[in-house]
């Protein structure tokens, strides 16, 4: 039974090993409409878990071949937060990771227990799936078990931003004609704001989903985006080849960048080289600021000219 994969390059978090926690068959506790594994009924249990001595034994194998790894993601053919041992386990990794971050990919659905979080604490980086603030969006994108409540995810991923002390990073996956509409997204921003995510990856469906679901365009995400002021939004989409380049001034950059940090690819795909030259210069005048967020770079006005 393999349960490590990879190496796998991501651009968001670096060269990664996975662990699949559920290597048997899909365990997960939603039915995402965007899911790019089968369809299936949500459950609430992993059937036969790897035992944790067996996941440490294969990634030790692992990390001897992939010396270069940077990061360990613990993951699942489904939800990882369902393995029953996670707690053991990320203890584990820590006496064998040396100096490589741990990530976890999670659909937040269990965030509120105590002791699911006690187990993400102790990880580097926690990637948290957001992608409705309302029960109705909600229950249409991820159709999760019925005993699943977003108000309680909610309240879990407030409570858990305030004792973590790693990198947050809150993923929002956007479907056409479901979640893509303003209203929600005000929703959204406003349980954002609270959060105070380190990161938002902002994407769409961008590989064979489980049901006959479309993608927006990028255009769509970004004038989506617009609407999560000020908060660090990393639009993750391979459709950016038809944007029009913004031919922009001084002040309009600076505007733009007043309303919310934008990252290194928003850049590269919206403007046009006239405006880059332009942002080059009040980046090195420091008029303009660079932050690191993992492995994005962000570009936001100094903290004194942010309003
Ligand atoms: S949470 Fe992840 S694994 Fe589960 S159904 Fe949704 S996309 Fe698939």
């Amino acid at each position: 039974m393999s349960i490590i994969f990879g190496p796998v390059n991501s651009r968001r978090f670096g060269l990664s090993l996975g662990i699949d926690l559920s290597p048997k068959e899909k365990s997960c506790n939603f039915d995402c409409l965007y899911c790019e594994l089968e369809p299936s009924k949500p459950t609430d249990k992993i059937s036969n878990p790897p035992k944790v001595d067996e996941v440490i034994a294969q990634l030790q194998q692992a990390l001897q071949k992939f010396q270069d790894v940077e990061v360990i993601t613990i993951t699942a053919n489904g939800e990882p937060t369902l393995y029953p041992y996670l707690d053991e386990l990320v203890d584990a990794l820590h006496t064998v990771k040396k100096d490589k971050k741990l990530l976890i990919l999670s659909n937040s659905s269990l965030i509120y227990k105590k002791e699911v979080q006690k187990a993400l604490k102790k990880i580097d980086i926690v990637k948290l799936s957001l992608d409705c603030a309302s029960p109705r969006c909600f229950k249409r994108v991820d159709r999760p078990l019925k005993t699943i409540e977003i108000s309680k995810i909610i309240e879990g991923i407030k409570k858990f931003r305030k004792e973590f002390k790693g990198l947050l990073v809150i993923e929002i996956l956007v479907v056409k004609g479901i979640n893509d509409k303003e209203e929600e997204f005000t929703k959204l921003a406003q349980v954002l704001q609270e959060i105070k995510p380190n990161r938002i990856d902002l994407g769409t469906i961008d590989r064979p989903p489980a049901y006959k679901v479309e993608p927006v365009s990028y255009e769509r995400l970004f004038e989506l985006s617009q609407t999560l002021h000020n908060l660090p939004v990393n639009i993750v989409s391979r459709d950016n080849t038809t944007q029009k380049k913004l031919d922009l001034s001084k002040p309009e950059i600076l505007q733009l960048l007043a309303h919310r940090p934008l990252s290194k690819e928003d850049i590269a795909t919206l403007f046009s080289p006239t405006t880059c030259s332009i942002f080059h210069q009040l980046l090195q005048k420091g008029e303009i600021e660079k932050k690191q967020v993992g492995k994005v770079s962000f570009f936001t006005l100094p903290s004194s000219k942010r309003h």
